[in-house]
């Protein structure tokens, strides 16, 4: 089971920005609307979330680190509705089976939290331990099992850049809920928490950008989208500037990416690619998130639909700017 465990993380926990993405999913799920995140030297020394969600009972804080234990499917319906950001029941005992991890947690129910700390798949304490409600996950000596895919890992600022990337996305697809990001004990962002779009881009890249930004939405036989889209004097060189969510899940596609870049072809003064948060919410079952552990990749069924849909959302802004 521990090789086994170690295997499977391979494919969940491939660096330190794959274990905050898993932690900072664990905390939405857990309806926080405080996301403390803090890291060292990239992720590589270590990383600790805090959230102030629902907490783990005593109970079910042992089972949490067991794998599929947790495992949200039951039958192969429900993979077709799948509404929470975790389903696998995987990310903890896959993290706990490749660093030393320490947990506390506390339900509202509770007066007093519950501790465990884990080091390479097993357990070396738990019990009660005094904390504030919610949860506290704190993750070091990533990999000390794994000397190969310890030697994989990048610089320390190319895994904290990672991660800083990975921060600033989660905040524009969930403008509700504040996130704080600490690197080597210096506040790097902190989002507003306030639940506009429009003010985590401002904290994001700066007041003078977001007002370069346009809001565009569309809808059309149950898909809706929602988001903002550079005026075309604001670009930049990379696609990283691009974040896509689906049914408020960060992903990868190629396809909105495809769409976007159509809806400003010939209109790009300087950089490539445009600035943009595109929010994507289509019937459940229309989306497979069920692609890859890493949950990023995602199968839509219609997937030409939301292509055509956010081709003539974005052409509409960018035309009505010029009015
Ligand atoms: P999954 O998210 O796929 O269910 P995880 O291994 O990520 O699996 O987490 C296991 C379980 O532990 C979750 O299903 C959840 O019940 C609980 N859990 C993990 N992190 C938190 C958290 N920050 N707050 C509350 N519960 C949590
Ligand atoms: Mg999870």
């Amino acid at each position: 089971e521990d090789t086994a465990c170690r295997i499977a993380a391979g494919e969940v926990i491939e660096r330190p920005v794959s274990i905050v993405k898993e932690l900072v999913e664990n905390s939405l799920d857990a309806d926080a609307d405080l996301v403390n995140i803090a890291i060292t030297n990239g992720g590589i020394g270590a990383i600790e979330v805090v959230d102030n969600g629902c907490g783990i009972s005593q109970e079910d804080t042992p089972l949490a680190f067991h794998r599929h234990a947790t495992s949200k499917i039951i039958s192969s319906a429900d993979l077709e509705n799948i509404r929470t950001l975790g389903f696998r029941g995987e990310a903890l005992p896959s993290i706990a089976s490749v660093a030393h991890l320490t947990i506390k947690t506390r339900v509202p129910t509770n007066h007093e939290g519950f501790q465990m700390v884990i080091q390479g798949g097993q357990v070396l304490h738990n019990g009660p331990v005094g904390c504030p409600v919610g949860t506290m996950i704190s993750v070091k000596d990533i990999f000390f099992n794994t000397p190969a895919r310890r030697k994989h890992l990048k610089s320390k600022t190319t895994e904290g850049g990672l991660i800083a990337d990975f921060v600033y996305k989660m905040a524009l697809i969930k403008p509700q809920t504040k996130f704080i990001f600490n690197h080597n004990g210096r506040e790097v962002f902190r989002s507003p928490g306030s639940g506009k779009l429009h003010d985590v881009l401002a904290s994001v890249y700066d007041v003078r950008a977001a007002k370069m930004m346009l809001p565009i939405t569309g809808e059309e036989a149950g898909v809706k989208i929602d988001g903002y889209i550079s005026k075309p004097e604001l670009s930049r060189s990379t696609r990283q500037h691009m974040t896509v969510a689906v049914n408020g899940r960060l992903v990868h596609s190629s396809a909105v990416n495809t769409a976007l870049e159509q809806a400003y072809r010939g209109k790009l003064t300087v950089g490539r690619y445009p600035v943009a948060v595109i929010l994507i919410w289509l019937p459940f079952k229309q989306v497979d998130v069920n692609v890859h552990p890493a949950k990023m990749e995602i199968k839509m069924e219609n997937e030409e639909q939301v292509m055509r849909l956010v081709i003539s959302a974005a052409s509409r802004a960018l035309r009505e700017t010029n009015l």
